[in-house]
């Protein structure tokens, strides 16, 4: 997800007027915030309160949630797709993407098992968007791969 922060529009000396789309859902409604010495005074165009809430995060302290994979020894597939289990601030996310891609897991791994305890410590783990099954051999006529669907990933 991206925000899109469109203009600032300044008022006077002390307050200004920041033009963001919410992208908290697709309706993507067109907000105004009047900001004045770094606060946020007034939030107009937000169809529900999520709109308010999401232009005082992205004005005071932006976050997002973070998507990559890890590597899997011994899975079906060599990756599995990883998420922050929340958003977290913008200056962590490069940290968080480093340990990200030091990490490396043994399947099977579970959709939602912690992968990343306090990734960057921000106090949000990074967890699993998928469960990874085991392979355990391949048919010798064929070479296809079979696969072991462990318990704990059904
Ligand atoms: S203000 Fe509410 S309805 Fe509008 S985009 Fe944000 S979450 Fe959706």
């Amino acid at each position: 997800m991206s925000a899109e922060m469109d203009t600032a529009v300044i008022t006077d000396k002390t307050k200004e007027i920041r033009e963001l789309t919410c992208i908290v859902c697709p309706v993507g409604c067109s907000l105004q915030a009047t900001i004045e010495d770094g606060n946020v005074l007034d939030v107009e165009g937000n169809s529900c309160k999520r709109g308010r809430e999401y232009a005082v995060d992205e004005l005071c302290a932006p976050k997002r949630t973070v998507t990559s994979t890890v590597r899997v020894e011994g899975g079906f597939l060599p990756l599995v797709p990883v998420r922050t289990a929340a958003p977290i601030p913008k200056e962590k996310i490069d940290q968080a993407l480093f340990e990200v891609a030091k990490a490396t897991l043994e399947a099977p791994v579970r959709i939602h098992q912690v992968i990343i305890a306090d990734v960057a410590g921000t106090g949000v783990d990074v967890i699993a968007s998928r469960s990874m099954p085991k392979t355990v051999g391949t048919y010798p006529a064929s070479g296809a791969k079979t696969v072991l669907v462990h318990d704990a990933c059904v």
